[in-house]
């Protein structure tokens, strides 16, 4: 069931497109069945649980943090996953650059913009973005790769509002590359979850995050 889910999704992808498997709350059997249907990259959103379940997959298993990351949580990760798509902070950003320097790598992270219309969910405002890159800040990092943005719409049936939530984004990243054209590799757009994931490959995505059309529901 979850290869064909799998196999099914990832042939539905144009290029360029990447899938990040969610496997949050699911088994590792459940990942080991993506894995042996071809899926590489996992997405958690718990230090723990990705920190339980690393040592049990294949070595080149690749793990992208995709959630709220509390500062006392952030040494475990440095070195064990390929990408933190959630930093919301620049307090977190500069944490993971001094604890990357100090093991010697560099650690790419998606900087996690709120859009939404929800006050729950984390995220740097665009404001705060577009302050960020305009103080041109990001030279400052030293083992820190800025590798794009990532985000999430308004939960809501309106599709257009999530489509506009996802282009907004997209603009977002556009605006940032003008403002810095000296930034290299700023490249990812991570949007799109299962109910919304082809809206989002629409306004841009490079990076879908598919939790329940993979592995069924949490
Ligand atoms: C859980 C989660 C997803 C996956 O959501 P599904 O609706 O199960 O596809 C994607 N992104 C983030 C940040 C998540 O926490």
């Amino acid at each position: 069931m979850i290869a064909e889910n799998l196999q099914r999704t990832a042939a539905g992808l144009p290029e360029g497109v990447r899938l990040v498997a969610v496997s949050k709350f699911h088994p590792v059997d459940a990942l080991r069945d993506a894995y042996a249907a071809g899926q590489r990259v996992f997405g958690e959103s718990r230090v723990q649980e990705l920190c339980d379940k690393a040592p049990m997959m294949p070595a080149d298993t690749q793990w992208h943090f995709i959630g709220h990351l509390q500062t006392n949580k952030v040494k475990p990760l440095i070195g064990l996953v390929s990408m933190i798509e959630s930093v919301d902070s620049e307090r977190l950003l500069g944490l993971i650059d001094r604890l990357s320097a100090e093991r010697g790598m560099v650690t790419r992270v998606l900087l996690q913009v709120h859009v939404a219309a929800e006050e729950t969910k984390f995220g740097f405002s665009p404001e705060e973005l577009l302050k960020y890159f305009g103080g041109r800040k990001y030279e400052r990092l030293r083992a820190t790769h800025l590798c794009g943005l990532m985000g999430m719409a308004t939960n809501t049936d309106d599709m257009e509002r999530v489509r506009a939530d996802f282009a907004r984004i997209a603009s977002l990243k556009r605006q940032i590359a003008e403002i810095c054209p000296d930034l290299r590799g700023f490249d990812e757009l991570s949007m799109g979850m299962s109910d919304d994931y082809r809206i989002a490959i629409e306004e841009g995505s490079t990076l879908v995050r598919i939790g329940t059309a993979i592995f069924g529901s949490r």
